[in-house]
């Protein structure tokens, strides 16, 4: 079955210009968006114009930052990440991947989540708590599970 490969569309932040994921958009409509910098965190309000520009207006709130964990349960279809990979023979990309890296190494690099041939798999991970830590300095023991 040949598919259409979608990707989730990017923002640079007036403030500090530091690109977010900004999910999925309807022209016309009004959303509310935060910057992913944590020293930033500026929120913003934001139209997509019918030129696919974007109009950005700050709302005056900073976003504070914390460590949440995620959990996805087994599921019965297969759970696919499309990520920006370097070109390389498909055997070196094999052992890259199934071997030599951490997943922690390639998911700031998904383009992508499908479960299935689902491309918007909302759900696929539950929230399961936060904790008053940066991410980085996060550990599993830090959280009640
Ligand atoms: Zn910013």
């Amino acid at each position: 079955m040949e598919q259409e490969i979608t990707y989730l569309p990017h923002v640079a932040c007036p403030s500090c210009g530091e690109l977010s994921a900004i999910g999925h958009t309807t022209k016309g409509s009004k959303y509310t968006w935060w910057c992913d910098n944590r020293d930033c965190g500026k929120q913003y309000g934001w139209v997509q114009n019918p030129d696919d520009s974007i109009t950005a207006e700050p709302t005056g709130t900073v976003v504070k930052y914390n460590a949440a964990l995620l959990k996805m349960e087994p599921r019965d279809k297969p759970v696919y990440l499309i990520v920006e990979a370097i070109d390389s023979a498909a055997e070196n990309q094999r052992y890259f991947y199934d071997e030599h890296t951490c997943p922690t190494n390639y998911f700031s690099k998904v383009e992508g989540i499908y479960l299935g041939e689902d491309p918007d798999p909302h759900g696929l991970f539950e929230f399961v708590g936060s904790v008053d830590k940066n991410a980085e300095d996060a550990e599993l023991s830090d959280f009640e599970i």
